[in-house]
This record gives structure tokens, sequence and C-alpha cells, in this order.
């Protein structure tokens, strides 16, 4: 009977757990009633692989700069008044992906990673807060500076089984309504193979105005109708550069941010997703300089519609958010114990990406494992991280020494090696070694080159902002600014 009493007591406190996260919608609106919070100017920042590690890095980094005692700069949206923490897991994993977690957020329901506003059985299609914002009046953008067919960028727009649907995902970009569209380019603009029609063109037979050079970009006004934005400068995979490579002319987020206000901006109201897409990459690349300059530019972005808030204080609300984590960053690293040096990372000149691309790239075309000689590499390597050879442990040397030699061999001679997966992740063997020294030094552990399951930090200012305190999950977003939004979760439940 006491077992009994016990296993009762267990399922009860389970199904109060589960009545809670899936009461959260009426919750949701009853809080909204209560405080009749409206907002009809809604942003939702979501930096991709950005929880709190990722903010507080940069965080610890803006201090370091300034001071060697111990504290913290906080970024502007880290003040914001209401803040709560977000779960992220999705209906396959405990790690979610980009997808199901941007299908969560856009749609309000969980489905399998890799799949966007599908349900789990891929056989119904959920319906994302865009759609019904458009038959509600409202204006519509989508920004990301990773390429606009990328996952979380499509969950505001499209509809598909996998991700990797990308040529589908750019053709339904270019059929739909969203009034703009501004960040990176199309990945699959012509298909995989580039044999298919032109998803761009496609996009302007459906009377969206496209440019894509700075100029054009600036003379955009309201009333240019539809718009897709693509930045002239594209760095990898179709992505805007790091924030740590963009040169002073190049745009940034806080433009493509700022423009789309200004294009949006309608009595009737809109919807503006603004994504940092490369925090996520940096962090796979276990790159923590390039993950806080994308940080630092992404608050950047928000500061944009916090002037717009300021301007519109009755009217506008801004969630900022994550999708998951990524790399299972960390302040703290055994090596160095207790002590950090975060002011390191300012040494680092560029992203590993541009590593690559100018220095570790251009010497293997050049040259063949036999001919490579580290010492031609090794000051280029310590210009670049700011590192000193001389001053690392012979360990630390020989790791560094035999990355070079794995970077210097072909692809299959690497994959043959046992531990190259937990040494380099699929990345170059030098330069993710390089990353990890620099990040180690200053105090910076990693421990991954996936997402991890570790709770967001979610962040809102403005009408209904006390919604968005609390421990819930990602599909409460798209409640809670729904709610906000006047637009009724019935519905959206119906829409199943
Ligand atoms: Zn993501």
């Amino acid at each position: 009977m006491k077992q009994n009493r016990t296993a009762l007591a267990l399922i009860l406190g389970c199904t109060l757990l589960v009545q809670t996260f899936a009461g959260g919608a009426q919750e949701a609106e009853k809080k909204v009633d209560e405080t009749k919070a409206r907002a009809k100017y809604v942003f939702l920042f979501i930096g991709d692989g950005m929880a709190v590690s990722q903010v507080a890095s940069t965080e610890v980094f803006s201090r370091a700069q300034a001071s060697k005692d111990p504290g913290w700069n906080k970024l502007g949206f880290s003040q914001f008044p209401a803040q709560g923490l977000t779960t992220t897991y999705d209906a396959s994993s405990i790690i979610t992906d980009s997808a199901s977690a941007g299908t969560a957020m856009a749609s309000g329901k969980k489905t399998m990673s890799g799949v966007i506003n599908y349900d789990p059985s891929k056989t119904s299609t959920y319906k994302p807060i865009t759609e019904y914002l458009k038959e509600a009046g409202y204006k519509v953008g989508v920004v990301s500076n990773v390429s606009l067919d990328h996952a979380t960028p499509a969950s505001f727009y499209a509809k598909v089984k996998s991700r990797g649907d990308m040529y589908d995902i750019c053709m339904q970009l270019a059929e739909s309504n969203v009034d703009y569209f501004g960040g990176g380019g199309l990945a699959r603009d012509k298909g995989k193979k580039g044999d298919q029609p032109s998803a761009i063109e496609a996009a302007q037979r459906n009377g969206f105005t496209f440019v894509n050079d700075n100029a054009s970009f600036m003379a955009l006004k309201p009333g240019s109708g539809k718009v897709l934005a693509v930045n002239a400068v594209l760095q990898d995979s179709f992505a805007m550069p790091y924030e740590i490579d963009r040169a002073d002319n190049d745009l940034s987020l806080a433009d493509y941010t700022a423009k789309g206000i200004e294009l949006l901006d309608n009595p009737e109201g809109f919807f503006l997703m603004v994504e940092s897409g490369k925090i996520d990459w940096a962090c796979h690349a276990n790159d923590a300089a390039a993950s806080i300059g994308d940080t630092i530019a992404f608050d950047e972005a928000i500061a944009k519609a916090v002037e717009f808030a300021n301007a519109h204080p009755d009217d506008t609300l801004i969630v900022v958010t994550g999708d998951h984590e990524t790399g299972g960053m960390s302040i703290g690293f055994a090596g160095t114990k207790y002590s950090t040096a975060f002011d390191l990372l300012s040494k680092q000149k560029g992203s590993y990406v541009r590593f690559n691309r100018e220095i570790l790239e251009p010497y293997k075309k050049a040259h063949t494992p036999d001919n490579a000689r580290f010492e031609d590499m090794l000051p280029k390597a310590e210009e670049y991280f700011g590192l000193s050879f001389a001053e690392l442990s012979d360990a630390e040397k020989e790791m560094v020494q035999r990355s070079f030699s794995r970077s210097m061999k072909n692809e299959v001679e690497r994959a043959a090696q046992e531990d190259v997966y937990l040494l380099y992740g699929g990345y170059e063997p030098f330069t993710v070694t390089l990353c990890h020294l620099t990040n180690q030094r200053a105090g910076i552990g990693w421990t991954t080159y996936s997402h991890t399951g570790v709770p967001v930090a979610t962040y809102a200012l403005g009408q209904g902002q006390e919604l968005f305190d609390g421990y819930y999950d990602n599909t409460e977003i798209f409640h809670k600014l729904a709610a906000v939004l006047g637009i009724s979760v019935e519905a959206a439940v119906a829409a199943k």
C-alpha cells in the first residue's frame, strides 16, 4: 500500500509537471488578459547556439578589456527587465537541432530534429506565426546573417520534411508573401547541382525587389514592395562575414535590422525575426573569439529594436532568445583551474574561417605533405591567434605540431586516425587546435562540436514582457508571442 501511494504520488507529481508545461499556452493567455498587454510591433531575435555561456563569455570578455578585476559588463539585451529559462528539447532528442527548435518557436509545436513545420510523422504541416500575422494584416520580416534558406529563417516561412531540402525552401521563399528578407544569400538558389531555375528570379517574378549591393540596399524605401536583400559580401556557405572579419564598409546585422524596421513600419503593425546564425557556427568550431564578436554584433542589432521600442513604448515587444546551446562552452578549463584571462582573446585577428581561407589553404595548395614545414607556418599562426609557441608546454607544442602535419595530409589519412573526431571535430586539425589553445589559455572550455541540451535564456522588453519570466519550453515562445499579438491560440491548436 505504501508502495502504491508512493507510485501514485509520483504519477500525480509527473502529471502536475506535464500539466504545468502543457497548460502554458492558456496560462500565457490568462496573464495577458489580466495585464491587457498587446503589442503590434513585435521583434523575435534568435541567437543560434546562444545560451548563457555565449552571453556570459561576451560580457566577461568586454569587462576584461577594461579591467583585470573579476567582473561583468552586461550587454544591452541581458539587462532586459523580464528574463526566463527555456528548454529546447525536440520530439526526437534532448539535444535539438535548429530546424525543430525553429519550428517550436515559429509554430508552437515539437517535431523531429531536421524537420521544419511538419509534425513528427511528417504527414501534416504546422502553421507558423508569420502566416497568422499576414492573415491579420501585419507586415512580416525575416533576417539572418546566414543563408536565408537555412533552418532557423526557413522555420518562419517554409514547410519541409527535411531541412536538407533547401531548393524546396528557396522556392517557398520565392512564393511567400513575407515583406522583407534580408542578410545572407540563398545557398541553393539553383538547386544542389546548380541546374534548376533560379529561386531569386522566381522571387522577382513574384513581386520581390532583389538587391545585393550596398547602394541599392541603402536606397530601399518604404513602399518598395516586397524586398529580398542579399549582402554584397558572403563569406562561407552564403553567410555574411563573422563580425571579427567584417570590413568597415560591409553591412552589419544591425543594418539589416534597421532597414527591416524602416521598411516594415506601418500602422497595422509588424513582426520581425532576426537571427544571428554564426554564433552557432563559431561554437561548432570552438572559436570563442568569433562567437563573442557575433554576440556583440547581435546586441547592436537588438539595440536598433530598442530605439524603435523607445519611440513606441505602448505598442512594442522585443524578445531575445537562443534556439539551443552549441559547443558545450564553459567559463573555466581544467588547465587554468580558477583563473581566466579573457583579454587574450582580443589578440586573435579573425575567425577560424578567415585563417583557413587566407593562411592555411593557400599554404596547403602550394605544398605537399612532404615539403610542408611547420616552421613556415608557425609565425603566421602565432601572429593570427596571438599565441607564443615558446610559452606553450611540451605537450601543447606536440599537439600543435601533430595537428599541423594532420592538416597537411589528405582527408582519408586523417579519417583513419581514431582520435581525430574528438580532437578536431570535422575541422582543420591545425586551426581547431589553435582555437582550442587560445580559448583554453583564456579559461574557456568546450565539450563538443555539436549542440548541447542545456536550457537557453530568454529576455524580453516591452508590452507583455512579464510573460517571459519563468522557466518554460521553447514551444511557449510561440504561444506567448501569439497572445501578445492577439492571435487566437485555439486557432493555432486547431490548425494541427
Ligand atoms: Zn541552431
